[in-house]
């Protein structure tokens, strides 16, 4: 039915811009850093990660989404925030080499946001 298409259509468009609309408050809201590696992103590259899951019962709703970027959104997966937090804070020998990758840019991340800090302070000492 020509109709009945339209109308999905009219409705996918709407939820992509709802979506759209999620992500980028997410990320202001995060100034602009990926939720789980603090990496910088873009309108351009920021995705919507579900809290909880959708597969497990996690809701489409502003409240169970943060921004994150596409390889911690992956790497995460169905997981929970705890056990993804676990595995990027302390991973271990044995498990998932990506997650040891995430824990590296996590640190050089925190490192260059303290510098950035620094230099913010000298620069407000001095004007
Ligand atoms: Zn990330």
């Amino acid at each position: 039915m020509r109709h009945g298409r339209a109308t999905q259509y009219q409705q996918r468009k709407l939820e992509a811009a709802f979506a759209k609309a999620d992500r980028e408050a997410a990320l202001r809201k995060q100034d602009g850093r990926c939720k789980y590696c603090l990496v910088r992103l873009t309108y351009k590259n920021v995705t919507r990660d579900h809290v909880i899951a959708r597969a497990t019962g996690g809701l489409d709703h502003r409240n169970n989404i943060v921004a994150a970027c596409e390889r911690c959104n992956k790497a995460k997966g169905m997981m929970s925030v705890k056990l993804f937090m676990r595995l990027i804070t302390f991973p271990r020998p044995g498990e998932d080499i990506r997650y040891r990758m995430i824990w590296f840019d996590l640190r050089i991340n925190r490192a260059l946001m303290e510098m950035e800090k620094n230099v913010f302070k000298a620069v407000g000492i001095k004007s």
